[in-house]
């Protein structure tokens, strides 16, 4: 056995803060983080031998719980026909197989290793389509930490109220404009100004990054109007909603029923199960420009690597509209209890629900405005409501993302015990945050 506090002593004295990403050292809760030894269904389990009930799953890629045996049995036998080739292989084909019958939109799919990789991809690749320099991003929304998206991006950028990054150039944030989200005359006007040096507009496809801000009925679809009408590419970042939110993601809610679809998606996450997988995809005609058949250069040592690719493929293969149906169930039923318990504290709060992401956000001003629309009315909010909030379900063994701006996220394996045992939590925590 290893308290946290011990495992945390040794870890920041040779990680800087202890962690290998931000978020994870409970900067803007305090406290120290669980450091966990194993995780099984719904559940993690600390060094010092605590069980929580998990409401962060990986930050997404757990759909299915933790550990799935079907996942862990596909990883095993991948394992024990060798770790990495360095090579093609079929099961590559399998998985893109997998995304396109999914996303009927995507025709070919490059593999890479993490969301980052993805929208670094997707943006190269727009920049070497259209030969054009300049990217439209929007406020709140998180990409990854390529140079070129870290400008005004939630997530830990947010949760560590930092305004962006050291280390980013001028130059390369000065090629990318940052607009209000859900704002379509801050994009026409950008494009009134800039428009023929415009590569793509990249967006959340829902963003989940700043807290969960549900994008307004017909924004995606203005995006992919005024990118058309000026040559630009529409890129949709699904890394975080991509086969979580339905079988196609957000774009299987919106983009699918309406009719339209982006030049590129970005996936991550849930499409490598828990194993580092992520992929950039589209039409043939986008797709055809990357290496080895176009000019646009991309590659990695450990691209499509066999152990996550099988991962990943176990992963889709087993989330089945069951799932889907199980994981939008147990989201109603949390984002419900919370509110009523905060209700019932006499917190003012407004939930935000994009499909079966939500969270939270606190104060009479966001709920007089009918919730938060953009990252300015999100940074807004009393969020020092939600530390005292985290700590006590934290507790009572409740585990929620270390952050009020990320969105709560639930799986499969969240069985009625594992419920139960999150809405028992309320009372205490919901009193917490309302002193
Ligand atoms: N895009 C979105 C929408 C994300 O939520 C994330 C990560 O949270 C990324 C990109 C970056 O993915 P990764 O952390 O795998 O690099």
């Amino acid at each position: 056995m290893t308290t946290n506090e011990d495992a945390f002593a040794r870890a920041q004295s040779v990680l800087p803060g202890g962690v290998s990403s931000p978020v994870r050292a409970y900067g803007s809760v305090g406290g120290t983080p669980r450091f966990v030894t194993s995780a099984r269904g719904a559940t993690i389990t600390d060094g010092a031998g605590r069980t929580y009930v998990d409401l962060v799953a990986s930050w997404g890629p757990a759909l299915l719980g933790h550990a799935h045996p079907a996942v862990v049995a596909a990883v095993q036998e991948a394992a024990a026909r060798g770790l990495s080739f360095g090579a093609p292989t079929l099961a590559e084909a399998e998985l893109a197989e997998q995304v396109i019958a999914r996303v009927p939109a995507v025709e070919k799919l490059r593999l890479v290793s993490t969301g980052t990789e993805a929208t670094m991809t997707a943006v190269r690749l727009a920049r070497g389509v259209t030969g054009r320099p300049l990217l439209i991003k929007f406020a709140g929304c998180y990409h990854g930490h390529l140079d070129a998206l870290l400008a005004q991006a939630g997530s830990g950028v947010a949760t560590l109220a930092l305004p962006g990054s050291a280390g980013v150039t001028e130059a390369s944030a000065g090629e990318t404009l940052v607009l209000p989200y859900n704002d379509l005359a801050a994009v026409e006007a950008a494009f009134a100004e800039h428009g023929p040096r415009i590569a793509a507009v990249i967006t959340e496809a829902a963003p989940a990054n700043m807290g969960v801000v549900e994008p307004d009925a017909g924004f995606n679809a203005g995006l992919r109007r005024i990118t058309a009408a000026h040559g630009a590419l529409l890129i949709l970042d699904e890394v975080l909603t991509g086969f979580r939110v339905s079988r196609a993601g957000w774009w299987g809610l919106e983009g699918q029923p309406e009719g339209w679809a982006p030049d590129l998606f970005t996936f991550g996450k849930v499409i490598g199960g828990g194993m580092p997988v992520a992929g950039v995809g589209g039409p043939a005609a986008v797709m055809d420009h990357l290496a080895p058949l176009g000019p646009v250069y991309q590659a990695g040592t450990l691209s499509g690597n066999p152990v996550a690719v099988a991962a990943g493929l176990a992963t889709l293969r087993a989330a089945d509209d069951a799932v889907y149906a199980h994981v939008d169930r147990a989201a109603g039923i949390v984002s419900e209890a919370v509110s009523a318990a905060l209700t019932a504290e006499g917190v003012a709060h407004t939930v935000q629900r994009a499909g079966s992401l939500f969270s939270f956000a606190f104060g009479d001003g966001l709920v007089r405005a009918g919730g938060p629309r953009s990252y300015a009315d999100v940074l807004a909010q009393e969020s020092w409501r939600y530390p005292p909030f985290f700590h006590a379900m934290l507790d009572a063994g409740v585990a929620l993302p270390p952050s009020v701006f990320e969105a709560w996220f639930l799986t499969a394996a969240h069985d009625d015990a594992a419920l139960d045992q999150i809405v028992g939590a309320l009372p205490a925590a919901t009193r917490a945050a309302a002193a």
